[in-house]
């Protein structure tokens, strides 16, 4: 398989560490706030791409953090505390708020078929580990002290820049944003492993350490919490785009810093979903959650067929137009399924099977291309071969795709049948069902003033008759 990897700015060839194992981070959400679905976003295109690791035969551990401590406003150490931030605005406590955004979260990930990694760890359940790997880094001289707060020294490193081929407009705003200089720093581009001298007179999360009392600061999470549940060589490490500079940055430079060789191999970053006027993020107060979507109608799985229509390394632009196309293919895909459901099965065809999933596993081997994918199951659909192969590639895709077409198709079907049978035991249904079934036969006799007396008789009892390329329909007033 070949990703993208921002550490090389190339396609690589995917080989794991381990034969067959796949060790996989995911940067976890900061549960301040519902996640909007620009985070999904980039939680969507993950959980294709463990899914694809799994389909392909890997055995996956896929880890992830949940930011409830340490995320200031500006990624670097500046700004506001968004957990504090959270509380303040809901008058509540900063624990409360993350257990609250912490399940919305999961909610929404369930309702976008997105599945839970392996581990979930909060960093405020982490923070030994945090003392240990800074007390590392301060005996190795890659830390220092000053002002009360622990820094990592960036000048210590022969290359701290590794995603530096970013384009300005791709990195997170709020860094380059009004960055206010830290006047404890050695050097520009430190950054905070641990804060004794919080700025905030009202922090209500904070441990002893044995640089006094304090909490950590926010990069430092992900490295400890990979490192404890994944080791320390690590395959593959996600997150958004805007997560590359400055977390990931300081990510590497801190494990590796301490473990003293290579820390993550391969670095998959999502590029942002924005609006027609920028970027959507939690802290403009202004976004657009998957509750909001439901409430207009939307199925979430509409959502998460829209992002895969598109390739994880471009922006998209949402808008409810687009949405709507995506609802328009959704629907059209289920339709197509019910009337496969509904046909005699026929035999498996293992060549056609083959070919048809060869061309799935080419689309999503060429750097995770799942607008293609989405297009081989067009081409199941429209593919010369019996329903019986066709509706086993349609769940065989959705082990990666995640989006139920099958399911929802015979969720219809069900439907469809419940209320056949609640017509067949209805007396007056099955009047007029034999009613019709008797005008037809008079149309065929080519006895029209019969079978319009019929249509007139069923007018008086409130009945409408539609008639249809597929028959007649009827509505009862
Ligand atoms: P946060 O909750 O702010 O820590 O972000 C959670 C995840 O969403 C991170 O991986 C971010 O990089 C990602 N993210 C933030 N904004 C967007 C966006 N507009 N589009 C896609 N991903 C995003
Ligand atoms: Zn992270």
């Amino acid at each position: 398989m070949l990703l993208y990897n921002s550490a090389t700015r190339r396609r690589d060839e995917f080989v794991p560490n381990e034969a067959g194992k796949v060790s996989m981070y995911t940067c976890g959400p900061t549960v301040y706030h519902y996640a909007h679905i620009g985070n999904l976003r980039s939680y969507i295109m993950e959980d294709v791409l463990e899914k694809y690791f799994r389909y392909a035969g890997y055995d996956v551990t896929r880890v992830m953090n949940i930011t409830d401590v340490g995320h200031l406003s500006s990624d670097a150490d500046t700004g506001e505390d968004k957990m504090l931030k959270g509380a303040k605005r809901e008058k509540k406590t900063v624990m409360e708020i993350a257990k609250y955004y912490t399940d919305a979260f999961f909610a929404d990930c369930a309702k976008l078929n997105i599945k839970t990694p392996d581990v979930v760890a909060p960093a405020t359940s982490c923070i030994d580990e945090f003392i240990k790997v800074i007390e590392g880094l301060l005996d190795k001289g890659y830390a220092y002290e000053a002002g009360g707060n622990i820094y990592f020294d960036t000048s210590k490193l022969k290359q701290y820049y590794i995603f530096n081929d970013f384009k300005e407009e791709d990195l997170e705003v709020g860094v380059r944003e009004g960055v206010e200089e830290d006047g404890n720093q050695r050097n520009k581009a430190d950054f905070v492993l641990l804060f004794t001298k919080s700025k905030f007179d009202d922090q209500e999360l904070k441990w002893d350490s044995p640089w006094g009392i304090g909490y950590p600061g926010w990069h430092i999470e992900c490295s400890c919490i990979s490192m404890k549940y994944l080791g320390e060589s690590l395959d593959i490490h996600c997150g958004g785009i805007d997560n590359a500079f400055p977390h990931h940055t300081n990510e590497i430079a801190q494990s590796e810093a301490y473990i003293g060789h290579k820390w993550c191999n391969y670095w998959f970053h999502v590029h942002h979903l924005n609006t027609s006027s920028g970027k959507m993020s939690k802290s403009s107060g202004e976004f657009l959650t998957v509750s909001l979507l439901e409430s207009k109608g939307y199925d979430p799985l509409v959502y998460r067929l829209f992002c895969l229509q598109s390739h994880y390394r471009k922006s998209l632009v949402f808008s409810y137009e687009n949405l709507d196309n995506a609802v328009i293919a959704y629907n059209k895909m289920i339709t197509r399924v019910l009337s496969l459901l509904k046909e005699e099965q026929g035999e498996m065809d293992t060549a056609a099977f083959d070919e048809l999933k060869a061309k799935f596993c080419a689309a999503l081997d060429n750097d995770l291309n799942t607008s293609l994918a989405v297009t081989a199951v067009y081409d199941v659909l429209k593919a010369k071969t019996t329903p019986a192969t066709k509706l086993a590639l349609l769940d065989d895709f959705d082990r990666v795709l995640g989006l139920d077409i099958v399911g929802a198709a015979k969720k219809q079907l069900d439907a469809e049948k419940k209320a056949a049978e609640e017509a067949a035991s209805d007396p007056f249904i099955r009047e007029i069902e034999d009613m019709i079934a008797q005008r037809a036969a008079a149309k065929k006799a080519k006895d029209y003033a019969l079978a319009d007396q019929i249509r007139q008789a069923l007018t008086d009892k409130g009945v409408t008759l539609i008639d249809t390329p597929q028959g007649t329909k009827y509505t009862v007033n």
